[in-house]
């Protein structure tokens, strides 16, 4: 039977009672089945970096099993990181499997927000600043979650930029820049990705909230993108019963319990009997959700083929190591002082309170309990065996209060939805206990040989919920890393964060190595590039600014603002804004370096035009011509050199990540669709191309071009 013959089939049968219980939750991550149809639950789960830990179904408190310790992958932005689509492909495939041995159907991944500057609390677990390669990471990422019978949920649409009043904050943005930078992952996700599912967002978006929009969910979704999945709300981001059922809105959830209330609860049911609003709302959400259970193979016969996944596997565990290892950003590396030489090497020094941190239970709703998290002391450790003494000292104090938040009996999430109060998590040390902390590590640096510096953030400042209120490090960090490499210059200094940093001391310091958030085996990944088992590949998914008020939103104060920000920068966000006003930065976007160099030569840009169409093929040769293998990701950007409206210097537009033996040189192959060389129109409501020259530039970084070509073509309206 084709499947919309047999979703009619059952709506008819379902009456109004089992409907409505369909569409709202009924537990805190799942709605309600309806039995006696062999209709059943659905079950979803957070979030992207690993299963979370079970709640009691009707209270946010831990249920506190001893079943529920999962992998802990690599965050969205370590992902980003690696430029790799293959290791987003595998991401995906582990953390579907996984959702499917804890029994879940929904996966609340992945997260792929545009990071629109250095601040937003949640930009650990988002990809980037630039369109294409969130489009570029999601799309395999989803994928994968999928080809285990579990839902990807892509989240949160849309323009959803700061935790600051994230619950009621109405962003305000224009059609073009919605249409170039917000709009493009999602887009990817739904038409490329085949999204079975997808997560309103808490803001409103000029003027509507977004979880119950008109415009944003019938308009845009439905009718535009032509989507067929099921829409989530995010949870607590429904806010009325009339807009909830007329929106395109499919299921409501909520971080309250007391689920017959629920806006899509009794109150729809009561107006669908008072005749205030029609079934034919109702029964159209059910139809959405019936569609995604039977591609979920969750109903009748189907559900025998249903794959039953797995988790906490050492196939899973490998597959976060390989991830780690690609994500790994090594900075700056003057006169080769990495990777670390281990002859004759006795005595090291391990400095600051990220070396034995672990990450994965905080950050909001995507912590997890993790089976295991490889610190990066541990990590090094392993690395060098017995015969090398680790020294470890603390270096700085985290004296933050995040357990204010956390250690309650219940869950920081039951009363997520309201603000928190910044001054209660994070708090000063006090000065006698950092000037002896200081000391002690000063005095270890300069008994040592070699010293790993290991500080950045932690999720008490990468946090879902709140802001930071700049980019300097925490707990007076700046003066450690500085008497450090006053007595050790040689000081390797390692950022572990899930947000860009300043770094005052960039120019003294040798070597700089910045990991994201690495899953449950970073450390060993860090250590393996610092000791040089590992060649570095990862590039920065993000420009680093020196600071957070070189960011246009930020200087023109709409950002972390009450009430209402508008976008104002409007397309001049990261590279787009930093490359076009030819600002200094502190590290620029696609920026990474390896142990060996590359050079690329033979660019040639063929260009394939028809009336309705334009693609390029870009080819070029890469060669490795250091002595360690290594991998490059060769990054491909596209300059307009004269339009009608303003556009960014260029944009990237393809990437691909090569693997080669010292020595070795390969071609590499990438295609620019038509969609590279064209921008929104707000006039025509379309993307177009003006006739003219583009140049094609190929680099390493947004800032290290290697080659350009430049091509003419015709208009495409
Ligand atoms: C977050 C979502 C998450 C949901 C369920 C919300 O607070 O914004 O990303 O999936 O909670 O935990």
């Amino acid at each position: 039977m084709k499947t919309e013959t047999w979703i009619e089939e059952l709506v008819e049968q379902l009456t109004l009672d089992e409907k409505i219980s369909m569409i709202h939750g009924g537990g805190l991550f799942r709605t309600s089945g309806v039995e006696r149809l062999g209709i059943p639950p659905l079950v979803m789960t957070d979030g992207p970096i690993g299963i979370r830990a079970d709640f009691e179904d009707t209270k946010w408190i831990p249920c506190g099993m001893t079943s529920d310790y999962t992998s802990y992958f690599p965050s969205g932005s370590a992902l980003a990181a690696t430029y790799n689509v293959e290791m987003a492909k595998k991401n995906g495939q582990v953390l579907g499997a996984e959702a499917r041995g804890r029994g879940k159907d929904v996966i609340l991944a992945p997260s792929i927000n545009i990071k629109r500057t250095p601040l937003c609390g949640r930009n650990f677990e988002y990809m980037s600043e630039d369109p294409k390669l969130v489009e570029e990471i999601c799309v395999p990422f989803i994928q994968g979650i999928q080809e285990n019978d579990v839902s990807a949920c892509v989240k949160h649409l849309a323009a959803n930029v700061q935790e600051t009043e994230r619950m009621s904050v109405d962003t305000i943005v224009d059609e073009r820049t919605m249409q170039e930078l917000y709009y493009k992952g999602f887009i990817a996700a739904i038409k490329e990705g085949n999204s079975y599912s997808l997560m309103g967002a808490y803001n409103k978006l000029n003027g509507e909230f977004c979880c119950t929009s008109k415009q944003l969910l019938n308009d845009v979704v439905r009718k535009e993108w032509n989507y067929d999945g099921a829409i989530i709300s995010d949870w607590g981001g429904t806010h009325d019963t009339v807009d909830a059922a007329e929106s395109a809105l499919d299921i409501e959830m909520d971080v309250h319990y007391d689920f017959d209330n629920h806006y899509l609860a009794n109150p729809f049911k009561e107006k669908i009997l008072n005749g205030e609003l029609s079934e034919e709302l109702l029964n159209e959400k059910v139809r959405n959700i019936l569609r995604l259970m039977k591609r979920l193979k969750m109903i009748g016969d189907q559900k025998d083929e249903r794959q039953s996944g797995s988790f906490g596997t050492l196939e899973h565990h490998q597959a976060a190591l390989d991830i780690a290892r690609e994500s790994v950003v090594l900075l700056k590396n003057e006169n080769a002082r990495l990777p670390i030489q281990t002859k004759g090497l006795k005595r090291i020094a391990v400095i600051g309170e990220n070396g034995i941190r672990i990450h994965s239970n905080k950050g909001g709703s995507s912590e997890l309990k993790a089976l295991y998290e490889v610190s990066p002391l541990l990590g090094i450790k392993k690395e060098l065996g017995g015969n090398v003494i680790v020294e470890y000292a603390k270096g700085y104090e985290c004296v933050d209060k995040l357990e204010s938040i956390y250690d309650d009996e219940e869950s920081w999430q039951a009363s997520s939805t309201q603000e928190v109060d910044i001054s209660k998590i994070r708090v000063d040390a006090k000065s006698e206990e950092e000037d002896r902390l200081l000391a002690e590590a000063v005095a270890l640096a300069k008994s040592c040989d070699e010293v790993i510096f290991i500080g950045g953030l932690n999720h008490a400042y990468d946090l879902e919920g709140v802001d930071r209120e700049d980019m300097v490090l925490p707990y007076k960090q700046d003066r450690v890393i500085n008497a450090v490499l006053d007595v050790n210059p040689n000081t390797v200094v390692v950022m572990v964060a899930g947000s860009p940093v300043e770094m005052p001391w960039a120019d003294k310091a040798k070597a700089i190595v910045f990991q994201y958030y690495a899953g449950m085996e970073g450390g060993t990944a860090l250590a393996e590039v610092l000791f040089g088992k590992v060649n570095p590949s990862g590039k920065l998914p993000e420009t680093f600014p020196y600071h957070s008020e070189d960011c246009l939103p930020v200087q023109l104060g709409e950002m972390r603002k009450s009430g209402c920000i508008t976008f104002k920068e409007e397309l001049k966000v990261g590279y787009r804004q930093y490359d076009t006003e030819q600002k200094e930065v502190a590290f620029c976007f696609g920026h990474g370096l390896s142990y060996t160099n590359f050079e690329y030569s033979n660019l040639s840009v063929k260009v394939n035009e028809t009336n309705d169409d334009v693609t390029a093929t870009v080819t070029l040769n890469v060669k490795n011509t250091g002595n360690m293998d290594g991998k490059e990701v060769v990054e491909v950007y596209v300059a307009d050199q004269e339009c009608s409206v303003w556009r960014p210097v260029h944009e990237l537009k393809a990437f691909t990540k090569v693997h080669l033996k010292a020595g070795e040189e390969k071609q590499v192959e990438m295609k620019l669709e038509k969609e590279a060389f064209s921008y929104f129109n707000i006039e025509s409501k379309k993307f177009i191309i003006e006739e003219g020259a583009f140049t094609i530039e190929v680099g390493a970084s947004s800032r290290d071009i290697r080659a350009t070509q430049t091509i003419t073509l015709h208009s495409h309206q």
